[in-house]
């Protein structure tokens, strides 16, 4: 996305950090997700003049200034927080930076379950793909055309499997990281990052901190 005169009417929207998905009050599935990248990247569509909204998933991360920001919990919160930010605007970007859990627990009880009575096995239900959600539903005509933009974090092939999932999900770039690589990832302030494009254009980032990425894309 270049700057423009037309940015007030793009409204951004960004999904960050993990979801939670919850076995009884005070047990859940999740991950190490801080929210630090897609914090960063709402900050810099902020900057940059975009109406900017970031559903967030449980981070201690304050609001980036200019930024509405949704909290929510489960990736059953998220999609709903992201189908209502993404029905308005002229023009919309959607950047699924958030790592949402692909499972969650097939029951959940609404008091603390003992102990005793628990199972050692707990029986999970795959959670909806939120950014192939969009993309079908942009694709029935229930949401309107939007930009979409994933994120992949990857163990080993990142580039093979990015361009993979930038076809399965209707996005025109995906941005792809190879965790396992130092300073990349979860839970720390720098990234190395790739721009997977839906054309096959690949362009790789050099070791860069997450803010600096936010500015680059935006
Ligand atoms: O988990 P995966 O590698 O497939 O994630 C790729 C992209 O899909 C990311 O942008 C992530 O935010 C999004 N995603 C999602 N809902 C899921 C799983 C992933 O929106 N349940």
């Amino acid at each position: 996305m270049k700057k423009s005169s037309g940015n007030m009417r793009t409204r951004v929207v960004v999904t960050a950090g993990p979801t939670r998905e919850h076995l009884d009050p005070v047990r859940f599935l999740s991950n190490p997700s801080t929210g630090k990248m897609g914090f960063a990247l709402a900050a810099a569509a902020a900057k940059a003049g975009y109406e900017t909204i970031l559903v967030a998933g449980p981070v201690s991360l304050p609001a980036p200034e200019g930024v509405e920001r949704v909290d929510v919990v489960s990736a059953r919160d998220m999609l709903a927080a992201v189908r209502k930010a993404l029905d308005g605007g002229k023009r919309r970007v959607f950047i699924s930076c958030a790592a949402v859990a692909d499972f969650r627990p097939r029951s959940v009880s609404g008091v603390k379950l003992k102990k005793k009575a628990m199972s050692a096995e707990i029986k999970l239900v795959r959670n909806p793909d939120i950014l192939k959600t969009v993309g079908s539903d942009m694709a029935k005509g229930l949401l309107p055309e939007t930009f979409l933009v994933g994120f992949a974090a990857e163990t080993g092939d990142a580039l093979a499997e990015a361009a993979r999932k930038c076809r399965e999900k209707r996005l025109e770039f995906i941005v792809a990281n190879d965790v396992t690589v130092e300073g990349a990832g979860f839970a720390v302030d720098t990234n190395k990052v790739s721009l997977v494009f839906k054309d096959g254009r690949v362009k790789s980032l050099p070791l860069m901190s997450k803010r600096e990425i936010g500015r680059a894309h935006v």
